[in-house]
């Protein structure tokens, strides 16, 4: 009965498969739980790959560090299933655990042990690693990622309304701060065009300055709300650009291709990494638009796809290889999909949705070698 029980409750911790046939179809199971001194703790189940492990007591090991006692159990002739007799106390697994469960990255090492030496190793990827949806598991998370710096920026407001938001101007100290945090340059630089300058309603203005298309960009970009972080890093949008680039180029020559330079700010002393935007790019408006055409629908995107170049190139000619390369049309893939989903608010209408959703699976259709 007891066994019974146990296999109804194996059958029932989605996604385990009984029995990895093979190193690749192993799954690691985290259940969030209290050890014995109410710590945050994590119990372990997982199924392995390992023809010549012993059924009986072992050890199991996280992250190279921590170590617990383990009961292995056969599962098919080349398939065992390890799971951890006392928690691992998530305090101790924090660096290890981090990349894995705050940014998706990296691998989790996992390694069991049974009485008669014989070890299996396996670095279990994001995608290998399922961790239960209990109560506790919020609770791991802020352990192991710290406050959740990612739903929004200290001054940031959710934007109830975009089309209201964008009819006004940057206010002053907003406006200072976008400017500290991003100055813009132009290539071939420029002695007398027109600079900053904005009033309301912004959509009335006949031909707004690139500075105030950019700024109105930005500052979307700062009053986003997130209710999931993106899945390449742990920062909120306007925090991960920053991480990336310290200025904008607006380039209106020809033949200058570049997605990114080093340039030295006016009233700086350092070099800092430069996204080059084609003044083209800057041409499609100031509302919020389609980004299929145009607008700060498009230019958010396109902002975010040449902060991703700073990291990472194509690897498929101009598309990427997958969408699990993260590179700069994932990226845009992603962001587009989050906005239209709502998982990143930004105040849009669900015909703005709708637009976003259709361009993201326009990029799946044609930005990606493997179809996605
Ligand atoms: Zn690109």
């Amino acid at each position: 009965m007891r066994l019974l029980l146990g296999v109804l409750v194996l059958l029932s911790a989605v996604p385990l498969v009984w029995a990895a046939d093979s190193p690749e179809a192993q799954w690691l199971t985290l259940t969030p739980t209290r050890g014995a001194w109410g710590d945050l703790a994590l119990e372990a189940s997982w199924d392995a790959y390992g023809p010549e492990l012993r059924p009986g007591k072992g050890w199991i090991t996280l992250g190279e560090t921590v170590r617990v006692p383990a009961v292995i159990e056969r599962a098919g002739t080349v398939g065992a299933l390890v799971r951890s007799e006392r928690p691992f106390l998530v305090r101790e697994l924090q660096e290890a655990l981090a990349p894995l469960l705050c940014l998706g990255q990296g691998t989790l090492s996992v390694k069991v042990r049974d009485l008669f030496c014989h070890e299996v190793e396996w670095e279990a990827p994001p995608a290998r690693v399922s961790w239960v949806q209990n109560g506790l598991l919020s609770a791991v998370r802020a352990t192991v990622c710290g406050p959740e710096s990612w739903r929004t920026v200290p001054g940031g407001k959710s934007i109830s309304d975009i089309a209201s938001f964008l009819a006004a101007c940057p206010p002053p100290d907003e406006l200072a701060l976008l400017r500290g945090d991003f100055p813009i340059l132009f290539r071939p630089a420029r002695d007398s065009a027109p600079g900053y300058a904005c009033t309301e309603p912004t959509g009335a203005l006949e031909a707004p300055s690139d500075q105030l298309v950019i700024y109105q960009a930005l500052r979307v970009i700062r009053h986003l709300l997130l209710s999931t972080p993106l899945p390449w890093t742990y920062l909120h949008p306007y925090d991960w650009l920053k991480s990336k680039f310290g200025a904008l180029v607006v380039n209106s020559g020809v033949g200058f291709a570049d997605c990114h330079i080093r340039v030295t700010p006016p009233g700086g002393t350092a070099q800092v990494t430069a996204i080059v935007i084609q003044e083209a790019e800057l041409q499609g408006g100031i509302g919020w638009g389609d980004p299929r055409t145009g607008g700060l629908a498009r230019l958010i995107l396109r902002i975010f796809h040449l902060a991703r170049h700073v990291d990472r190139a194509h690897d498929c000619g101009e598309r990427d290889s997958s969408l699990d390369y993260l590179g700069a049309w994932g990226v845009e893939y992603t962001l587009a999909t989050m906005l239209s989903q709502g998982t990143i608010q930004a105040g849009l209408s669900s015909e703005q949705r709708g637009a976003l959703a259709a361009y993201a699976q326009q990029l799946l259709a044609t930005r990606f070698c493997s179809g996605g």
